[in-house]
């Protein structure tokens, strides 16, 4: 519907600015420094229209980084947009027959929780590109999720992929079962924090890089910030709805 098009983008716009005024809000809250958060748009499903309306605001810190779910689609905006410097974030489950693609046309991947996978992620770097950013995804909450590593695996593969020379092992993620409650939501993210904390005091492998907990997304940004999330992975409430997802 293209008639829709520029009430969508100021939507987008919209929308945005509250979601910029909820992190702020949230860092001043929670004793956070201001901007220590940052705020990655998360595009899955969403037409590369949308993801200009974001760019084309020019905010600084925002709008320069977007993250996708689905390789097949991820590939065709990444071409299409090849021509914008734009820093691409992978957080969908990883197939290994699909490392070798993710390697090359991302920057970050969030969503490593096998050392199979980090291994091939490794080895299929471009050296040129210099290393891959990633973060480890781990399971907090084993009922509602396959993805992500358990806690008592966690330190192994930390140390295993800290070795691995192409890739650059910044943090943890998680995806947490969706909770309406302030307190369940903390309890969740406070885990994954205290997991991070004790990884960076156990591990002494790790240095400066150990500097991310992505956790976070549109309907608990607030308290996985009070939990100090670094990224916070937002797609509804920036995009609107959630979208059918076409061939997944
Ligand atoms: C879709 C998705 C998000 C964004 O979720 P919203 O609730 O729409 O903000 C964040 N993280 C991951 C891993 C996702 O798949």
């Amino acid at each position: 519907m293209p008639e829709n098009a520029p009430h969508h983008k100021m939507d987008i716009e919209q929308r945005l600015h509250k979601v910029i005024e909820r992190v702020r809000a949230a860092e001043l809250a929670y004793g956070r420094e201001p901007g220590s958060v940052q705020i990655l748009p998360v595009s899955k499903t969403r037409p590369v229209e949308d993801i200009l309306s974001i760019v084309s605001l020019g905010l600084p810190g925002v709008g320069d980084a977007f993250a996708e779910s689905y390789l097949q689609e991820a590939q065709a905006k990444i071409a299409q947009l090849g021509h914008l410097s734009l820093t691409w974030h992978f957080i969908g489950p990883i197939q290994s027959n699909k490392t070798a693609a993710i390697a090359r046309l991302f920057q970050w991947v969030h969503s490593v929780d096998r050392l199979r996978v980090a291994r091939r992620l490794s080895e299929q770097r471009p050296p040129e590109l210099g290393p891959l950013n990633v973060c480890l995804q781990v399971n907090i909450s084993n009922e509602v999720s396959k993805s992500g590593v358990g806690y008592l695996d966690l330190p192994e593969l930390v140390q295993q992929v800290a070795e691995l020379p192409g890739l650059r092992l910044r943090g943890l993620m998680a995806i947490p079962a969706a909770e309406t409650d302030w307190h369940k939501q903390r309890a969740a993210f406070a885990t994954l924090r205290e997991a991070f904390e004790f990884t960076k005091a156990t591990q002494n492998r790790l240095d400066e890089d150990w500097d991310t907990l992505s956790m976070g997304m549109s309907a608990d940004l607030e308290a996985a910030i009070a939990e100090g999330a670094t990224i916070v992975r937002i797609g509804s409430a920036l995009f609107g709805p959630r979208m059918s997802q076409p061939g997944h």
